[in-house]
């Protein structure tokens, strides 16, 4: 039966062989809160869910959301919620089975290169009050060596003298602020949902940024009266598969044109810091809390184990011939490799936090990789490395080298990616290098061969600390050198004890 509106009400008494949880709110007696820029599986899988709980347990029905997309791909997340209400499917799977709950919050949705002035005046509404977004790492324009805004991007350019038809995220949040501004109202809080440490105070400071280049007033009235909260993300989301779609149909008897997998696990830290309200995220167990150090703590144990290592498992994964994580971890040398990076390089650099265990924290995440029914791909993992490496892998080996420890195995992550970008595997098969800088990288790793010298020269990824650091050339070039003469999966055992 096909998911909409209409057919909620027979999904709820069993269509197929097992039962579904759907919403009971009135979707008609809402008001859109929120607008979320980029809809795609974590929003949906994530966000959404914690307001979907919000307005069926909790009657807040001021909070629900208008979704946005961006890009010219995001045409088909509007067709397929366009077709079916605006409703989908999130398949929780685990060991024990797999439970369906179709979500309601998302309440409209709007394409911004059909109408992009019908994005900026969604955002400038007055019943809007959160500009929430899951853009990906690059979406940001942040420099990670001068961590400043990207100012000579083509798109910051366009955006910087274009008052109609903005590209970036920072050429939409402008307008849409700008004009609420000669309204009277109040600027609305930005919330980043990506993986970032820090994802709102780099949020502040390219959005900041931008509006100087345009308006040092308005810059100041942001920066004054805006609301940029630093949270910490988490929930396995892969990518959703037509075989997904298939045992929706088979198991729950829903037609969902494009339904969500996700882990039963989910987890969001978030600083308390808003400036136009905000729905009562704790009521469905968000941690909302108020000192902005302990969201960092929380961010940066979250990105260093459980990011890093998916950035551990996703480039050798892929030169190795991998398809699914929990493939990775099924290898019991690779499996240990994943744990002693943890245990022995980076659990010494974090920060202790009160009421956390930090083994148990490596030992959950050790069987989250390893749960077979979400078939997380390694390609997802993989993709935007540019934006990953630089945050989840290079600081902790920074860290390692300053403080003398170890950072062997770290070393042999950001190697696996120096190989991967040649987008040719272990047995020389093709595959595709899913980045937005690839082009340049892939020049760069050509002319460089196994040594790492010329891909350390972009700057805006690498900075100055580590490229001239002989200790860290060394180790990065023999494991390079080990992938390239005898692939990962002969090399690995050599990085674990
Ligand atoms: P996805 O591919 O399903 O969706 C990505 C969305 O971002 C799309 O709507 C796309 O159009 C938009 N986007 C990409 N680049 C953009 C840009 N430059 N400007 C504006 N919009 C842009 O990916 P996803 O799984 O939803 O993940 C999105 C982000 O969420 C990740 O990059 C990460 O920061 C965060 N996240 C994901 C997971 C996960 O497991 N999937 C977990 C935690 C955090």
């Amino acid at each position: 039966l096909k998911l909409n509106s209409q057919n909620l009400a027979s999904f709820a008494s069993q269509q197929g062989s097992q039962t579904v949880q759907v919403p009971t709110y009135d979707r008609n007696d809402v008001k859109e809160g929120i607008v979320h820029v980029g809809v795609g599986g974590f929003h949906r899988a994530h966000l959404a869910v914690y307001i979907d709980q919000l307005l069926q347990k909790h009657g807040e029905n001021t909070w629900a959301i208008c979704g946005v997309g961006l890009r010219p791909n995001d045409a088909a997340m509007r067709d397929a919620l366009g077709g079916q209400d605006h409703l989908y499917t999130v398949i929780e799977r685990s060991a024990k089975g797999s439970e369906a709950k179709v979500v309601g919050s998302i309440n409209s949705f709007l394409f911004a290169p059909d109408d992009r002035q019908a994005v900026i005046d969604k955002m400038a509404h007055p019943d809007t009050h959160i500009v929430s977004m899951t853009i990906t790492e690059s979406g940001y324009y942040y420099n990670e060596n001068t961590h400043q805004l990207q100012a000579e991007h083509p798109d910051i350019q366009h955006d910087v003298s274009n008052d109609t038809d903005p590209i970036s995220i920072f050429g939409f949040l402008y307008l849409a602020l700008a004009k609420r501004h000669a309204q009277g109202l109040k600027p609305f809080t930005v919330l980043s949902c990506d993986n970032m440490q820090k994802n709102g105070s780099i949020t502040r400071h390219m959005l900041e940024s931008f509006a100087r280049l345009r308006n040092p007033d308005l810059a100041k009235w942001i920066a004054d009266e805006g609301a940029f909260p630093n949270s910490m993300v988490d929930r396995i989301t892969p990518s959703t598969s037509q075989t997904d779609i298939q045992s929706l149909a088979d198991n729950f008897g829903i037609d969902d044109a494009w339904p969500v997998v996700t882990e039963p696990f989910m987890q969001w830290v978030i600083e308390d810091k808003f400036c136009d309200g905000r729905p009562s995220f704790e009521k469905v167990g968000v941690q909302v809390v108020e000192d902005v150090h302990n969201v960092e703590q929380f961010e940066k144990h979250k990105l260093r184990l459980l990011n890093a290592s998916h950035s551990a498992m996703a480039y050798g994964g892929q030169l190795a011939g991998f398809k699914y994580v929990h493939e990775v971890m099924e290898h019991p040398i690779y499996n240990k490799f994943v744990w002693q990076m943890m245990q022995d390089e980076v659990k010494p650099l974090l920060p202790e936090i009160p009421g956390v265990d930090i083994d148990k924290y490596c030992h959950t995440l050790m069987e989250r990789f390893s749960n077979p029914t979400i078939m997380d791909q390694i390609p997802r993992v993989a993709l935007n490395a540019s934006g990953k490496i630089p945050q989840f892998i290079m600081p902790s080996i920074a860290e390692a080298i300053w403080t003398t420890r170890p950072f062997r195995r770290l070393c042999f992550v950001a190697a696996a990616w120096f190989q991967y970008i040649n987008g040719v595997d272990d047995k020389g098969n093709a595959f595709e290098v899913d980045d937005p800088m690839r082009e340049e990288l892939q020049a760069l790793a050509k002319a460089g061969g196994t040594e790492p010298h010329k891909i350390l020269s972009v700057k805006m990824l690498f900075g100055d600390d580590l490229r001239n650091d002989k200790r860290f050339t060394d180790e990065v070039t023999t494991a390079m050198q080990l992938i390239a003469k005898d692939g990962v999966l002969e090399t690995i055992p050599k990085y674990v004890d």
